[in-house]
């Protein structure tokens, strides 16, 4: 990886390769499988030249990888940030194949990304960039190939701008090919708040096991976009007291807890968190070190490093986000007893119900948001239980149980289709 000046403080696919190796010892995985569970399916890098309101021209570069198709078409969101790079791309569609696996939906992993600033972009800007961002990966993706989905710095216009530009080059409309929709376009009931809301059954799940409930409880949620600010909400209906939020602009605290619903009416209002009633002003570092029960990481990756694993004072962290914490500060945590909701449990609703919305699309039959959302809390249950019943069995972590599960499905996948040719 080139040299990165980002939030990226390791090697994000160096991470994701390491953790397949470690699972792949405890559980016993032959080293050919690991070395194909291991390989990038296939990678494109395009450049995306967009005329910018001023009349001039700017070439962003753009990515979309697939990691592994063994169980279904590839899955995976798109992001739109300065920091993108082909290794975290990479990282992250690797994710999404042990997520989907987990979960039991027939996908596999995928991811994309343009290295962007979409803050810095005006709204016909963006558009153009996604419409010709499109272009460049039409020949990649499908319904039956690989299907793109909101991601950091993307949302539902993004994805009307996709379906489009995708329908508009088949001649027809094909509802399939994007998910993360607006309602208006086939998307799913519930799909806004499917990442927060699958975060949220998991951590009832925990609770219930330990006989506790969440209301009460301390809770600390790092981003204050789609997954966390839907997260906060969510946990302050359940009775939770959130004392601290942030967004890029730095993060806000309060004792007594924080009204979540006039921060987010302070945040469309005035674009960002600071500032709020009630609050006082905490770094985006001190925040994570909050006393607290519950952390929500819920922003970007490498969050909770070696460097501030020891300061952390939650007892559950709960990864809204992916990677988020590094594998050095994930055995420290660990060493603390301090138990980590893996990402690829934790935020798996947003693909779950990405998969509802795909299967609704394709059936051109539309569920309600009763249906979605009992669906996605039995799907949520099921893999908990089992990564939960593994974990006690093997005495590892959730993480280990997580990946480790989803892993072995995938190698036995692979070992049944065998090798073509
Ligand atoms: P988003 O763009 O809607 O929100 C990201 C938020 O993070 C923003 O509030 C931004 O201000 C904040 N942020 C950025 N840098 C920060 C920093 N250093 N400190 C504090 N806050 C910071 O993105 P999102 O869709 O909510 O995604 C967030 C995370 O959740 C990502 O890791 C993403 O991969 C993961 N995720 C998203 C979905 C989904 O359905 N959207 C599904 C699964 C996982």
């Amino acid at each position: 990886m080139s040299a990165i000046e980002s939030h990226l403080r390791e090697n994000p696919y160096d991470i994701a390769r390491d953790q397949l190796r470690r699972v792949a010892q405890r559980f016993d995985i032959e080293p050919g499988m690991v070395e194909l569970l291991g390989a990038i399916k296939k990678s494109v890098e395009v450049a995306v030249p967009v005329r910018m309101d001023d009349g001039s021209v700017r070439v962003f570069r753009g990515y979309r990888v697939q990691h592994n198709v063994t169980r279904g078409p590839s899955k995976g969101g798109i992001r739109f940030h300065p920091d993108v790079v082909l290794d975290e791309v990479k990282a992250l569609a690797m994710w999404m194949t042990w997520k989907c696996s987990l979960m039991g939906i027939p996908f596999g992993g995928a991811k994309g990304g343009v290295a962007c600033d979409p803050k810095r972009l005006s709204h016909g800007e963006l558009e153009r960039l996604t419409r010709r961002y499109t272009t460049e990966i039409i020949d990649q993706i499908g319904p039956d190939i690989d299907i793109p989905a909101p991601d950091v710095g993307t949302d539902g216009q993004t994805m009307a701008w996709l379906y489009d530009t995708y329908s508009m080059n088949k001649g027809h409309s094909v509802l399939g090919i994007v998910t993360g929709k607006p309602l208006s376009l086939g998307g799913s009931l519930g799909r806004t708040e499917a990442t927060s809301r699958g975060a949220l059954f998991s951590l009832q799940q925990l609770m219930s096991r330990r006989g506790e409930t969440l209301a009460g409880k301390r809770v600390v949620v790092q981003g204050f976009g789609n997954v966390g600010s839907i997260l906060a909400k969510f946990l302050a209906a359940e009775g939770a007291l959130v004392v601290g939020l942030s967004d890029s602009g730095g993060g806000i605290a309060a004792e007594s807890g924080i009204d979540v619903i006039a921060a987010l009416a302070h945040k469309a209002a005035t674009g960002s968190l600071a500032g709020l009633a009630g609050t006082v002003p905490v770094s985006n570092e001190r925040l994570l070190e909050l006393d607290c029960d519950i952390l929500a990481p819920c922003a970007l990756e490498q969050v909770i490093s070696e460097e501030n694993a020891p300061r952390i004072r939650a007892t559950v962290i709960c990864e809204g986000a992916n990677g988020p914490v590094t594998p050095t500060a994930d055995a420290i945590l660990e060493a603390r007893d301090i138990l980590v909701i893996p990402d690829v449990l934790a935020n798996a609703g947003g693909v779950v119900v990405s998969y509802f919305e795909w299967v609704q699309g394709l059936q051109e039959y539309f569920w309600t948001e009763e249906e979605v959302n009992r669906r996605l809390n039995e799907i949520t249950a099921r893999a908990f239980a089992a990564t939960w019943e593994l974990k006690e069995r093997e005495g590892c972590s959730l993480r280990i149980a997580a990946y480790g599960l989803a892993v072995q499905r995938v190698a036995e996948a692979s070992a049944l289709r065998g090798l073509y040719p």
